[in-house]
């Protein structure tokens, strides 16, 4: 059991409740309590912001199968490191998660091992193939939060609606890869356009994207399931959601630090350190992906962390894995942009876009600092400058485009359940 804690003199900052304000926060028995306990060790937050334990929604901790990427040992300590609480695990491991030993196993191996929350989703199809359904009820049962075939989008629009009418059933969201294989190739490596052509590498073009956004949203209106698009990268997709949540429809987003980040003139040098699917795009995406970020059409923030060991990612261009790690500078890259740069939301907006937002999405206890809920807690410095050093990550990865860059904004402690998990020292 752990000690009370007494969180003295932040500014506590919780969006579920409007909260904002220079406060004191207790914590006991794992829960936030209204008073301070007696024997509590104290925690001096004055100049930081106190807020709930940020949640990542999309991560990939590549366990079971994928120990030389990543393991829930070291993808939460990875999380830790970087400020969240709570990390929502993608099924696309070996095997792939779409049965409930595989949910169980991974349960137990997170109560294990794990240094935050692991909530694992199921896949949508056997084997995320795209053809048969996976037992999304008795998945639902072992405790899934979402369904997703995250990295092989369901290509029959006839499969995915009964996917989303079989999970809605259960209350469960379905998370979406939106990505048209016909449009978007096996050989397709970057964003299709000036500098795919440059480069002589085959492209994705935006709209293999945005057709599947476009469908997703008829399909959410025709079943009322929640449809939840992953790492968007196009501004069309941007402006088929604003549309879609306009007209009502159960259609949200979410947007990656990278692709806000980081444009497709970054891959002139063939570094396999910016591949990633859906690849990066143009200046005029990220001022889409800004706008709708500002006016909320936009409404969470993920990393797709996505590590691969060293050795894979260290060959040419074509052959090498899509995706980068994420977990340990999304919040230095969200603060520095978003915060400080842009100015595009204030920080109780990025605290909801990190916490309740998705909370809500999929159902979580989390996200929120209410008496009686579990003691997660995240102490930010937004004004911290440091700098990115890839070699004392805490996850096994490496492959970040990110490396030396001098961010503003850092997580200085993560407490889950009470108990501080990850501290950066003064
Ligand atoms: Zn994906």
């Amino acid at each position: 059991m752990s000690h009370p804690l007494n969180i003295r003199g932040g500014r506590v900052i919780d969006p579920a409740s409007g909260r904002d304000e220079v406060a004191d926060l207790f914590v006991a028995d794992g829960k936030f309590t209204a008073a301070p306990a007696p024997d509590a060790v104290e925690i001096d937050a004055r100049g930081l912001v106190v807020c709930p334990g940020l949640i990542d929604m999309h991560v990939h901790l590549r366990e079971p199968g994928h120990g030389a990427k990543e393991t829930i040992a070291t993808g939460t300590r990875a999380a830790a490191a970087g400020g969240f609480t709570s990390v929502v695990a993608m099924p696309n491991t070996n095997p792939v998660a779409d049965h409930p030993g595989i949910i169980a196993w991974m349960e137990e191996r997170a109560a294990e091992t794990g240094l935050v929350n692991v909530f694992p989703t199921g896949a949508i199809t056997v084997g995320s193939q795209g053809e048969q359904l996976a037992p999304i009820g008795a998945m639902a049962s072992a405790g899934i939060v979402a369904v997703t075939d995250d990295g092989r989008c369901v290509q029959s629009h006839e499969v995915m609606r009964r996917a989303a009418e079989y999970a809605g059933m259960f209350g469960l969201p379905v998370l979406d890869h939106c990505q048209d294989a016909s449009l978007a190739g096996p050989e397709a490596l970057i964003h299709e356009g000036f500098w795919s052509t440059l480069l002589g590498l085959p492209g994705w073009p935006r709209m293999a994207e945005e057709i599947i956004v476009a469908r997703d949203a008829m399909l959410s209106a025709a079943t009322g399931t929640k449809i939840h698009c992953q790492h968007l990268s196009s501004a069309g997709s941007v402006r088929l959601l604003r549309e879609a949540k306009a007209q009502g429809i159960a259609l949200s987003g979410e947007v990656c630090p990278h692709h806000i980040a980081l444009t497709d003139e970054a891959l002139q040098g063939y570094d396999t350190s910016f591949k990633m699917n859906p690849p990066l795009r143009e200046q005029s995406d990220i001022d889409a992906l800004l706008g709708g970020i500002a006016d909320g059409t936009i409404e969470i923030l993920a990393t797709d962390h996505a590590p691969h060991a060293v050795y894979e990612k260290e060959v040419e261009f074509a052959a090498a894995p899509f995706g980068i790690v994420g977990l340990e500078t999304a919040v230095g890259i969200f603060c520095d942009i978003l915060l400080h740069r842009q100015q595009v939301v204030d920080l109780p907006r990025l605290v909801a876009m990190l916490t309740i937002n998705p909370a809500r999405l999929l159902g979580l206890d989390r996200g929120t600092l209410a008496t009686g809920a579990p003691g997660d807690v995240t102490i930010l410095d937004p004004d911290r400058e440091w700098t990115v050093d890839k070699e004392k990550f805490a996850s096994k990865g490496r492959n970040t485009p990110f490396h030396g860059w001098k961010l503003r904004g850092r997580a200085v402690r993560t407490i889950v359940g009470g108990q501080t998990v990850w501290e950066v020292s003064a």
